[in-house]
C-alpha cells in the first residue's frame, strides 16, 4: 500500500522538489531559480512499513542501554529507571498541560514542583530549591551565579577564585570558569582526599568557592569534610556540592549538615530519570536561607491552599530556563522518590555501597585498586598492572564490548593512571556482579595469552574502533544514496 502511493506520487511529479507538498509545479518555479529544481526524482529509498520498521528496530538493537545490558559508567549513575515514572509523565492532566496556560488551571503541576521542591530540600537538608535547569553542568553554572550575586550584593567585589580539587568532574572547573572565576586546583594526598594543607594555602579573602564532590570521583568519603567546611568559612567563602550524583549518601547524610552552602542534583542519575542521549534532564539547586533571594525566577510558593509562582524577585539571578524547566521529568523524579519513600531511598544508598565494594573486593587481585579504603557507591581501579603487558586500559574497554557490559568510565579521573571507574548502582542482582567479574577476570587472563586480540577489540560490534577525532573535524552529517539505491 504505502510503496504504491510512493511509486505514484513519483510518476506524477517528477520535477518537484517536494511532490507531496501540494504546491502546483508552475508556482514552485516562480520561486525557485531553475537550476534548483530536480529533472529527476530524488532517489530516495523505497521501502514498506515493514521494512522500515525491520530497519529502525535493527538499529536499536545497535544501541547498549540499561535495558539490555550492565552499564557500570561511572559517576553516571546508569541504573534501571523504573517504566511507572514515565507512566506517571504520561497521565493526561500532566501530559496535555501548555505552558501558557494560567496559574488557576496548573495547580496540579505547580503543587508536585512544590513538593519535589521540599523533598529535596529534606533530602540535602538546605531549605531553598530551583528545579529550572536543565542537567548538572547548567545547575553549576546556576549555583554559581547564585554566588557571585551573593558576594556583589555584600559589597564583596574581591572574591574571584573557586578552588577545585584534582579529582573533580570536569564541568567544575569549566563551569566555574564560565561563571567568570578563576579556578584554583589543589592536589589530593596520598588517601585521594582534599589535602587540608594546600586547601589552607590557597585560601584567602579572593576565595568565593570551593567545588566538592562527597563521596569525590574516586568514590571517598571526605573524612575531613568538616574541617574543610569550618576553613573555608572562617576565610569568608562558600561551599558548593557537586551531588550530580547522591548514590552513595542519600537518606544516610545531608549535604547541609557537612556544611555546604549550595548543591545541585542531577536528577537523571540518582532519580532515575532517563539520561543520555542528550536529554532532555533535569537538575535541583538547593541553597542555604540567605541565598534563597537570588535563586532564579519564578520560584514555586505556597499560598495557604494555593500553589503561585513568584516572579517578584528583584536579587534573582534570572531566568535560566524556559518556563519552569523540563517539566516532565520533575514528574519523573517525584514518582520515584515517592515510590520508594523515605526507607527506600536509604536503602538504595546502602545497596549501591554495598554493589560496588564486592566488586572492588573481588577484582583486587587481579588489578591495581587506586586507593585500597572501603569505597562508597564507586571504585577506581587502575590499568598499570595490564598495561605492563601491553594492554592499555582503552583495550581493556572496547574488549568489554564484545562480553555484552558497556565500559566503566575510563582515564578519569586524572589521577589514576590507566584508570578504569566502576559504579555498578543498586539496581543489578548479584548474578549480574558476578557475571561481571567473570568478564573482567577472563579479560585479564587474556592480557597474559593473547595481548594482541586484546588490542584489536572489539571483534564482535558492528564497527569496529571509530576515529573520533576524524569524526569531530569533518562531520559526515549527510545520507549519501549508494549506487544500489
Ligand atoms: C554527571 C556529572 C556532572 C554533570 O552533569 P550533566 O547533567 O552531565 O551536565 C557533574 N558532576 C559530576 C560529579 C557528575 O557525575
Amino acid at each position: 500500500m504505502e510503496k504504491l502511493i510512493y511509486e505514484k506520487s513519483r510518476k506524477g511529479r517528477t520535477s518537484t522538489i517536494l511532490p507531496q507538498s501540494g504546491v502546483p509545479e508552475k508556482q514552485l518555479s516562480d520561486f525557485l531559480p531553475a537550476k534548483f529544481i530536480r529533472k529527476v526524482p530524488a532517489a530516495l529509498p523505497e521501502v514498506s512499513e515493514l521494512e522500515n520498521m525491520r530497519h529502525f528496530v535493527r538499529l536499536s538493537h545497535l544501541n547498549h542501554c540499561i535495558e539490555s545490558g550492565f552499564y557500570p559508567l561511572g559517576s553516571c549513575t546508569m541504573k534501571y529507571n523504573p517504566k511507572v515514572n514515565d507512566a506517571m509523565a504520561a497521565l493526561e492532566g500532566f501530559r496535555e498541560l501548555h505552558p501558557y496556560q494560567p496559574e488557576d488551571q496548573i495547580q496540579g503541576a505547580l503543587e508536585l514542583i512544590w513538593e519535589l521542591q521540599e523533598k529535596i530540600a529534606a533530602i540535602v537538608g538546605l531549605p531553598s530549591v530551583t528545579l529550572q535547569p536543565a542537567a548538572g553542568a547548567h545547575g553549576e553554572m546556576t549555583g554559581l551565579l547564585i554566588i557571585k550575586a551573593y558576594f556583589e550584593a555584600q559589597g564583596d567585589h574581591k572574591r574571584t577564585k573557586v578552588i577545585v580539587p584534582d579529582t573533580a568532574h570536569g564541568t567544575n572547573p569549566a563551569t566555574a570558569a564560565l561563571a567568570g572565576f578563576e579556578v584554583v586546583e589543589i592536589k589530593s594526598n596520598v588517601r585521594g582526599l582534599v589535602d587540608i594543607d594546600a586547601l589552607k594555602a590557597v585560601l584567602g579573602p579572593d576565595t568565593a568557592a570551593i567545588m566538592l564532590t562527597n563521596p569525590n570521583t574516586l568514590g571517598l568519603f571526605e573524612e575531613e569534610i568538616l574541617t574543610v567546611q569550618k576553613l573555608v568559612h572562617e576565610a569568608g567563602g562558600l561551599l558548593y556540592y557537586d551531588g550530580a550524583n547522591l548514590n552513595a549518601i542519600m537518606g544516610l547524610v545531608r549535604p547541609g549538615d557537612m556544611g555546604f552552602d549550595v548543591c545541585h542534583l542531577n536528577l537523571h542519575k540518582t532519580f532515575s530519570t532517563p539520561h543520555g542521549g542528550g536529554g532532555p534532564g533535569g537538575c535541583a539547586v538547593a541553597v542555604r536561607q540567605k541565598l534563597e533571594p537570588f535563586l532564579p525566577k519564578p520560584t514555586v510558593r505556597r499560598e495557604e491552599n494555593r500553589f503561585t509562582l513568584d516572579w517578584n524577585r528583584p536579587q534573582s539571578i534570572g531566568k535560566v530556563k524556559g518556563f519552569y524547566g523540563n517539566f516532565g521529568i520533575l514528574v519523573r523524579a517525584y514518582t520515584y522518590i515517592m515510590a520508594h519513600g523515605r526507607d527506600g531511598l536509604c536503602q538504595v544508598s546502602r545497596d549501591a555501597i554495598l554493589s560496588a565494594n564486592y566488586l572492588k573486593e573481588r577484582l583486587k587481585r587481579n588489578f591495581v585498586v587506586a586507593y585500597g579504603q572501603p569505597c562508597m557507591h564507586e571504585f577506581v581501579l587502575s590499568g598499570s598492572r595490564q598495561k605492563e603487558r601491553g594492554v592499555a586500559t582503552t583495550n581493556i574497554a572496547k574488549r568489554m564490548l564484545d562480553y555484552g557490559v558497556h565500559a566503566p568510565t575510563v582515564y578519569f579521573p586524572l589521577v589514576v593512571p590507566e584508570a578504569m571507574m566502576i559504579e555498578p548502582t543498586e539496581t543489578e542482582s548479584k548474578e549480574t556482579l558476578d557475571e561481571f567479574v567473570e568478564i573482567m577476570l577472563a579479560i585479564d587472563e587474556e592480557t597474559k595469552t593473547k595481548p594482541e586480540f586484546v588490542r584489536a577489540a572489539p571483534h564482535t560490534t558492528p564497527v569496529g574502533r571509530l576515529d573520533e577525532a576524524l569524526a569531530a573535524r569533518k562531520p559526515n552529517l549527510r545520507w549519501e544514496p549508494t549506487p544500489k539505491d
